[in-house]
């Protein structure tokens, strides 16, 4: 029987687990299975789209059994449990170990689709590489990340999916008490930058090439073809590092801060990895970070390109060992595959505002027309979705009104300016049928993203014991650019208490 012509599995024991990094052996995981939660674990957040995709019915959302495993209080046969080792350079800083603290990957699975994924535990309780902390996590941070994930998902962005939280009433202190909450998360591959920069550091070089070998042969098995190995790892580097280009371009286009890119948060698939301090940003401060903890504004939107330029050289030299014999050809190959980043993530980022300026064509001037749009907002913090959102109902005509757009700008003459610009650049191209062009833009605009104040409002209600908030969002989330009428107030501009919330990495 094929793996799509199962029914879906009411239980994690009947999925089909393969777990292969696992079975690289403890140079790459520590064997750790999750502490159980010591009070009764209840049902807090569910994905059935993420359910479906193992191959989960996702009927299961309620089901103590499902809600046990979670929590942690059972491991499903056929998981192997384990702890990922890692380094990183956390904020410039170079870490030679860290690890999942508190992360726990039960293992890969085979999804309906054939593909595997892993299935991890994020706040299942202390691992070898916990470092004193105490492995849990709680109802704020998983929360925010459930609802990003299924956010950027919606968006169409590359990310790391979560499938379901749950919580309990075990205590878990932080600057004041909480509660514990475990995350169920699920990704290609939790293989980071950092991966291999822990055994480029140690000298462990022959240990590079099976963890390669794991992620090529999961994530990218078109290169399997090539017989060359240094060839092939090569192709790889090339691969992550466009991937990664196409992904920060994602984030510039949505406004979206990831507020923490150590190269322990960098994937090597292209996905967006580990929420922490993130924001969709609502007022355009292009140096705004919402990570109240980094000072000096390393990770802010406007730095997030360059950011991951950085983070990419690091990845490269902790593989060089693999991409030729000689260490100068590495260092030179190296960096030549660097060197293309800048192009990729130039054309990726053009590609994307000018889909959300409505143009069909690249022309000499569209780099001036966007930035004297983003100029414009930045003078005045305008609301980043909602500009570019409102720009879709703009007529083309010069007499045509753009009431709505103009609303989001204070000074509405500067505004009325720039979208005569607009207009005379839409006209060189031909781009006159309104409604065509306006249902292209709304496709690439969304309504509705996660902005932190509706994730803060529905964590408050999870607090109280009141999981429709989070329901709510997901299912609005889901299709962020559809109208939806009866959710109107969710597209509004954040109430003035919501303004600046700062976000820390400790949670
Ligand atoms: P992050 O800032 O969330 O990317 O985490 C950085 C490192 O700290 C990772 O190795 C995490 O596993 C670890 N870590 C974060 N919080 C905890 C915790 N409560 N217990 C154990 N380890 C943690
Ligand atoms: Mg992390």
């Amino acid at each position: 029987m094929s793996v799509s012509d199962r029914q879906p599995a009411a239980r994690f024991d009947d999925l089909d687990w393969d777990n292969r990094l696992a079975a690289l052996g403890e140079t790459y995981a520590a064997p750790q299975a999750p502490t159980p939660l010591a009070y009764p674990p209840h049902p807090v957040a569910f994905s059935p789209d993420v359910a479906a995709s193992l191959g989960l019915d996702p009927a299961v959302a309620d089901d103590p059994d499902f809600v046990a495993v979670v929590a942690g209080n059972r491991v499903p046969a056929g998981a192997a449990p384990v702890a990922q080792v890692y380094a990183g350079h956390q904020f410039g800083v170079r870490v030679p170990r860290l690890g999942d603290g508190r992360a726990i990957l039960l293992g890969q699975v085979r999804g309906p689709d054939g593909r595997l994924r892993d299935i991890q535990l994020k706040g299942a309780g202390r691992t070898p590489y916990a470092r004193g902390a105490d492995g849990r996590a709680i109802l704020h941070s998983t929360v925010r990340e459930f609802l990003a994930s299924e956010a950027m998902a919606g968006l169409g962005i590359p990310t790391t999916r979560a499938l379901a939280v749950v919580g309990s009433d075990d205590p878990v202190q932080r600057e004041v008490p909480h509660t514990a909450a475990v995350l169920a998360r699920v990704a290609d591959t939790h293989v980071r930058f950092g991966s291999f920069e822990y055994f480029f550091y140690r000298e462990m070089f022959d240990a590079l090439a099976p963890l390669a070998d794991h992620v090529i042969a999961a994530e990218y098995p078109d290169l399997t073809a090539i017989a060359d190995d240094a060839e092939r790892y090569r192709a790889w580097m090339a691969a992550v590092i466009d991937r990664t280009a196409e992904l920060v371009a994602d984030w510039q286009a949505v406004g979206f801060v990831h507020g923490v890119m150590n190269t322990d948060n960098m994937s090597v698939t292209g996905q967006t990895l580990d929420y922490g301090p993130f924001a969709f940003m609502d007022g355009y401060i292009p140096n705004w970070t919402p990570n109240h903890s980094d000072m000096h504004g390393r990770y802010a939107f406007d730095r997030q390109p360059t950011i991951a330029l950085w983070n990419l050289g690091r990845f490269v030299q902790a593989i060089l060992p693999l991409l030729a014999h000689h260490a100068d050809d590495a260092v030179a190959i190296g960096r030549e595959a660097l060197d293309a980043y800048r192009g990729r993530f130039d054309a990726a980022y053009r590609r994307r505002m000018r889909a959300k300026l409505g143009l069909r064509e690249a022309r000499d001037g569209d780099d001036t027309l966007l930035e004297g749009l983003l100029r414009r907002m930045a003078a005045e913090s305008a609301d980043y979705t909602r500009v570019f959102r409102a720009l879709g109902r703009v007529g083309a005509a010069d007499d045509a009104p753009a009431g709505p757009f103009l609303d989001e700008f204070a000074d509405r003459e500067a505004a009325a300016s720039w979208v005569a610009d607009w207009r005379t650049r839409l006209a060189a191209e031909g781009t006159t049928d309104d409604a065509e062009r306006r249902a292209r833009m709304e496709a690439v605009n969304p309504k509705y993203v996660l902005r932190t104040y509706l994730a803060e409002a529905a964590v408050e209600r999870a607090r109280e014991g009141d999981f429709g908030e989070i329901e709510r969002l997901r299912r609005i989330l889901s299709a962020p650019c559809d109208e939806q009428p009866a959710h109107e107030d969710y597209a509004r501009l954040p109430p003035e208490w919501a303004r600046g919330i700062a976000l820390s990495c400790s949670a």
